[in-house]
Order: structure tokens, then C-alpha cells, then sequence
């Protein structure tokens, strides 16, 4: 087994890592920047190191991280996700200073993180992928010529594109001109990569990803799948698994493709395979070669822990579990709280978290790395908290969930939290009927009042009156 990790990552995520680190008995070592000097993860790891002044360069600099990770006595690197998680390069760099990287082989992550490649290699493999370009497109008349051929709408997108960024529809050929030097520019930007490709846009579809498995032995298992419809401009707000919108028949299907999309490219360790789905038709979209920000509600359907699962596939282990021996139970969903103003267009709320009180009960699960008194930095995402929910059936679920958001306190900034209590009120979405328009479909939800019930907010501020005064 593995000795000792560095953690390549900060936040909730790299808490994450620490637990179970520390559950398995192997030593964790955080990093940090100066804005991340009283951040949760540095406290709670066996060692810590400073990066520097700079937010956000020492979390991205492969030479620095691996030559730590030599220095530290470490024998492995956990990334996470986001920064370097999906750098095929960092990947290489530890292969080559003899540390594991906690993810799939370098060659993989460059097969599968670039999505044309991903898409070739599914392609080849027999997995349905969405039609669209052979690969990028070079100029705006090669995508005019693809768009005609295919039909509008269409979407471009950023070939190393992620979170939901460098993605546009065009419904029309003056929208495609307008739109493509959008992304392209938004794609340098963000992923220092110029290059575009073009899919046929599914009209508002479900998002099914799957969860899988890999040993270095070659067995591979699926954990069932998640549904991440509930989007704002591409990006996951509210996550469930299983999606309660599938057939026994569809899911069995969808865990099979996923599992036959992992074999195909020689994948190891946990990753994730994302569809889109649209009546009876499944679209494969993209891999994930990380562990993922919503791997929580499969980890609280399915029982099992899938970093410590990473860490053992890491360590050289085979998989203990076979397709067969792995069920789930009820549902769960995770509410991604957001430092955002729902009421002014999401614009980011960072600041000091003035009195942060936990939601607690039966199925409810909190993973996050804010604490009363910590100033969200400004340099990182947005997120702040996920919170997780569990319960035997679909509408005690929700209900849970309801129950759960209106337990916790957060103060000082404004979130997401009471937002998504809209979003759960909504009959469709209590029914389970959604797709990836729900968010954009339903503006009115964002209309509600911000008063709490008036003895909540009484005991809210009898709470903060009581902390004042040191009680
Ligand atoms: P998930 O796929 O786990 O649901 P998200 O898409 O929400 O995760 O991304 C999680 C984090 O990783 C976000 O901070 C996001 O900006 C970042 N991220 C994801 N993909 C990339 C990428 N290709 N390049 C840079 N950052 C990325
Ligand atoms: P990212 O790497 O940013 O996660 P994805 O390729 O996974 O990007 O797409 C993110 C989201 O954008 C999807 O969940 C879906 O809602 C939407 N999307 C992407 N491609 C298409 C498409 N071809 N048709 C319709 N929606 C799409
Ligand atoms: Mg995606």
C-alpha cells in the first residue's frame, strides 16, 4: 500500500483526500499559496508546504509539485480536479521521477482529455458518439461546410475544454460566425488551446454519466450512473444518482457502453463517462480521466469509497469487487453550494463566512473546507460546500434535501442554497422529469423572497447574539 501522498489540490477535494488517507494509515502532505494559508486542508494534513505568494501558480506547476513529492519522501500524487488533474504531462513528469500519479496512464489522459481524440477512439470502439466534425475544424468555412452537412442547431466547442466553459449553440449560420471566434478566444484563454471542434446540439437532453472502475489488472466495473441535468450554462448545479429517469433497460445499457469505452482506451483508476440522452438514444460526450466533483452521491448509493478505491487501484491492487457485487439503494443528491448571488445573475459572493452552521440528521453528508471565520479567496471557484442527501426513495430524497438546505446557516455571503429550495419545490422536478433546459426554462424561480420563516430568523439572531457575547 501506499505510504505517503501529496495532495496536488486545495479546498473540499483536497479534504477529501486527506480523510482518506488518514482512514488507510497513509501519511497526507497538503500545498499551499498565500491565500490558502488558513485553508482547511492545510491544517487538517499530516504536513503542509507554502507555494508562495502567487494564488494560483504554485497549484499548477508540474516541476515544482513532482520535485516536492520527491523531497517529501512521498510515493504518490492525488490532483484532484481542475488544475493539473487532466495534464497529461504532469502525469508523465511523475512516471518519470518514480512517483505514481493517482489516474490513468499519461497516454490515456492525452487519449482521452483531448475531445476529438476521445471521440475517435469511441468511434473505433463502437460507442455512439453525437455527429459532428472529423476532428477540429480550421476555419470558419470548414464549420459552415461541417454545420450545413449536420444540420442546425449546433454547438462548438473547446476541444480541451471543461467546467462547462468554451461551449456555444448556434442555431444559425450568421449566429455560427458570430460565435466562432468567441470560443476560440475563450478557449486560449482558459485552456491555452485554440482548437474547436463541432457537435450536432441535442436538444435539451438529459446528462448520464457513468461511474467506473479500473485495476492495472484489466477489470473493470461501473458503479451505476449519475444524472446531471439540473445545469446552469453547462455547468452542474444539483446532482442525482441514480437519475430517476431511466429504464432498468436503459441503465443497464449505459453502464455496459461505459464500461466497454474504459476498456477500449486501457483505463485505470476511478473515472467517468459522460452521455448525453435523448428519448432512447445515447450520445457518448466526453471522459473525465479524475475523480469528480459529484462522485459523493454514487459513493452514498453504492457504499463504496471511491478514493480509497483510487489509492488501492494506485497502489497496484486488484478490484475487490465484481459488475456483479455492486448494488445500490435509494437515491442521492448533491447541491453544489455556490458563493454566488442567485438574484444578480450568479455574480460571485466571496468574503468572510461571518457564521457557518453544519446541517446534520440522518442522510446527510457535508464536504466542504469552510469553517466560521474564513474568508473565501476570490482566485479559486466558487464553490463552497457540497451538500449531500440520502434517503430509500425518490420523494423522501427531496424532501431530505429541503430539510437539509434549510438546516444549514451560512452567513456573510451569499449562495446557492436557497435557490435550489425553489428548484426542489418544483412539481416537474419532484415528478423527476427534467432536462438540461429545466434552469434556463424556469426564470421564475429565481423570483422568491430571501426572508426566512420569522422564528428561524429569530433564532438565527439570537444564535449570533449568543457567539457575541461569548456564550
Ligand atoms: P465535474 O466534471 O467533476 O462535474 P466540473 O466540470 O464542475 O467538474 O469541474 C470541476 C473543476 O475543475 C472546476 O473548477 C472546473 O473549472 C475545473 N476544470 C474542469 N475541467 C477543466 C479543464 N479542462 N481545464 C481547467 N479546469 C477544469
Ligand atoms: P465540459 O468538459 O465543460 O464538462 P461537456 O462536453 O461535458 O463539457 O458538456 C457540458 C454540458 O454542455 C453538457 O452536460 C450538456 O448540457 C452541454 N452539451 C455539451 N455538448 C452538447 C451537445 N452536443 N448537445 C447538447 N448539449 C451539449
Ligand atoms: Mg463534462
Amino acid at each position: 500500500m501506499l505510504k505517503k501522498i501529496l495532495i496536488a489540490n486545495r479546498g473540499e477535494i483536497a479534504v477529501r483526500i486527506v480523510r482518506a488517507c488518514s482512514e488507510m494509515g497513509i501519511r497526507s502532505v497538503a500545498i499551499y499559496t498565500e491565500p490558502d494559508r488558513y485553508a482547511l486542508h492545510v491544517k487538517r494534513a499530516d504536513e503542509s508546504y507554502s507555494l508562495g505568494e502567487n494564488p494560483l501558480e504554485g497549484y499548477l506547476d508540474p516541476v515544482r509539485l513532482v520535485n516536492l513529492a520527491v523531497e517529501t519522501g512521498c510515493d504518490a500524487i492525488h490532483p484532484g480536479y481542475g488544475f493539473l488533474s487532466e495534464n497529461a504531462k504532469f502525469a508523465r513528469l511523475c512516471e518519470q521521477n518514480g512517483i505514481i500519479f493517482i489516474g490513468p496512464k499519461a497516454s490515456v489522459i492525452e487519449k482521452m482529455g483531448d475531445k476529438t481524440a476521445a471521440r475517435d477512439s469511441m468511434r473505433k470502439a463502437g460507442v455512439p458518439i453525437t455527429p459532428g466534425s472529423d476532428g477540429n475544424l480550421e476555419n470558419i468555412e470548414e464549420a459552415l461546410t461541417v454545420a450545413e452537412e449536420i444540420g442546425y442547431p449546433i454547438m462548438i466547442k473547446a476541444t480541451s475544454g471543461g467546467g462547462g466553459r468554451g461551449i456555444r449553440r448556434c442555431d444559425t449560420p450568421a449566429e455560427l460566425k458570430q460565435q466562432f471566434p468567441r470560443v476560440i478566444s475563450e478557449a486560449t484563454k482558459a485552456f491555452g488551446s485554440a482548437e474547436v471542434f463541432m457537435e450536432k446540439c441535442i436538444v435539451n437532453p438529459r446528462h448520464i454519466e457513468v461511474q467506473v472502475l479500473a485495476d492495472s489488472h484489466g477489470n473493470v466495473v461501473h458503479l451505476y450512473e449519475r444524472d446531471c441535468s439540473i445545469q446552469r450554462r453547462n455547468q452542474k448545479l444539483i446532482e442525482i444518482a441514480p437519475s430517476p429517469q431511466l429504464t432498468p433497460e436503459q441503465r443497464n445499457y449505459i453502464g455496459g457502453l461505459a464500461v466497454k469505452a474504459t476498456e477500449a482506451v486501457g483505463y485505470e483508476n476511478a473515472g467517468t463517462v459522460e452521455f448525453l440522452l435523448t428519448g432512447n438514444q445515447v450520445y457518448f460526450m466526453e471522459m473525465n480521466t479524475r475523480i469528480q466533483v459529484e462522485h459523493t452521491i454514487t459513493e452514498q448509493i453504492t457504499g463504496i469509497d471511491i478514493v480509497r478505491e483510487q489509492l488501492r487501484i494506485a497502489a497496484g491492487e486488484t478490484l475487490r469487487y465484481r459488475q456483479e457485487d455492486i448494488h445500490y439503494r435509494g437515491f442521492a443528491l448533491q447541491f453544489r453550494i455556490n458563493a454566488e448571488d442567485p438574484k444578480n445573475d450568479f455574480l460571485p459572493s466571496f468574503g468572510r463566512i461571518t457564521h457557518y452552521y453544519a446541517p446534520g440528521g440522518p442522510g446527510v453528508r457535508v464536504d466542504t473546507a469552510i469553517y466560521t471565520g474564513y474568508e473565501i479567496p476570490p482566485y479559486f471557484d466558487s464553490m463552497c460546500l457540497k451538500l449531500v442527501v440520502w434517503a430509500l426513495d425518490w420523494e423522501d430524497a427531496v424532501d431530505r434535501g429541503r430539510r437539509a438546505l434549510d438546516d444549514m446557516r451560512l452567513h456573510g455571503i451569499k449562495t446557492t442554497a436557497s435557490y435550489y429550495q425553489q428548484i426542489l419545490k418544483h412539481p416537474d422536478f419532484r415528478a423527476g422529469k427534467f432536462d438540461t433546459s429545466f434552469v434556463a426554462a424556469h426564470p421564475e424561480l429565481l423570483t422568491y423572497s430571501d426572508k426566512r420563516h420569522p422564528t428561524a430568523l429569530a433564532l438565527v439572531l439570537a444564535t449570533a447574539i449568543a457567539a457575541h457575547a461569548g456564550w
